[in-house]
């Protein structure tokens, strides 16, 4: 997905309906009806919490991590690049790793592919303005350039964020009437989708409206907490370090079967829970 025309788009669509967006307006902390913000309070009604990776200083750093997630994509590939390849279409591509990528050909003829690169920061941190390191950038393309030997590819753009890691990695959309604030957090990567989904939910459950989407089972429900730090930096950064071992065993021995090491990781990761 295009992040800048997501953004853009969205913005219009909302306007176009009536609703302000007030930019540059953190929140610090909500508190029932009342939401601090740098330079003031505001009262609301109902407060829906929607700030997905971002949310561990709203929910609680433990309720849910910011797990780092970033995209190159190419410059546009030449059609004889394109027929070496055998990439005729719009298909998608992953390696099926533990530490996996994920990539497409785009619209306009480029290769646009997604990983890991450093997953997670000490403490939470969630990067900052979402530039993305080289060292995450030089990852990805040598993957890139693995699976297509040969094919010069140039780098044009790269992009990062973080997604929102419950415990289990299951979201959860929770609305409580007496304080009048809810959230809808911890896709885990699955997205704009899901966030679409959470959000409506959201809005059904604070106006108290049955539909097919607020019976869903995600609906009330939360996750088990993660371990405070430093217990969670080397969980996260010890499953990576596992998958990555995995992965090269598997690959070396060209294994159909899952390594143990990588079943070790998934459990210590709470992706089997
Ligand atoms: C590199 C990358 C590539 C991705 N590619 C895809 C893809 O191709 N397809 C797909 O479906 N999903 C993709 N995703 C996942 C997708 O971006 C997210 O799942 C989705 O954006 C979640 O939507 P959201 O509205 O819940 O949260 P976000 O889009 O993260 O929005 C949260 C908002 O809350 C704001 N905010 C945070 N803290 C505060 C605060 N304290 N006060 C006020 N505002 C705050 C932020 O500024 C932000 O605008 C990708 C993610 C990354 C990082």
């Amino acid at each position: 997905m295009h992040p800048a025309k997501l953004v853009y788009g969205l913005a219009d669509t909302l306007t176009s309906m009536g609703v302000s967006i007030y930019e540059g307006s953190r929140v610090g902390s909500i508190d029932g009806k009342t939401l601090t913000l740098d330079n003031g309070r505001v009262s609301a009604a109902k407060t829906f919490v929607c700030t997905e990776g971002y949310s561990g200083q709203l929910l609680g750093s433990r309720t849910l991590i910011p797990i780092n997630s970033s995209m190159i994509v190419s410059k546009p590939l030449s059609e004889e690049a394109w027929q070496q390849i055998g990439w005729s279409g719009l298909q998608c591509l992953s390696d099926s790793a533990h530490t996996f990528i994920y990539s497409q050909r785009t619209a306009d003829g480029r290769i646009a592919i997604g990983g890991r690169g450093r997953p997670y920061r000490y403490g939470s941190g969630t990067g900052g303005t979402g530039s993305t390191a080289q060292s995450t950038v030089d990852l990805i393309s040598a993957k890139l350039r693995s699976f297509f030997p040969g094919i010069p590819f140039e780098v044009d753009h790269a992009w990062s964020g973080v997604l929102g890691v419950t415990r289990d990695w299951n979201g959860g959309v929770n609305w409580d009437h007496a304080s009048g604030t809810g959230s809808s957090t911890g896709y885990a990567g699955h997205g704009v989708t899901a966030a679409y989904v959470g959000g409506r939910t959201l809005v059904e459950l604070a106006f108290e409206q049955k539909t097919e989407r607020t019976t869903l089972p995600w609906v009330g429900y939360r996750a088990r907490k993660w371990e405070p730090e430093p217990i969670r930096w080397l969980g996260v950064h010890s499953m990576y370090r596992l998958f990555g071992i995995a992965d090269q065993w598997e690959e070396r021995r060209d294994s159909t079967k899952t390594s143990l090491l990588a079943k070790f990781g998934s459990r210590l990761a709470g992706l089997h829970e």
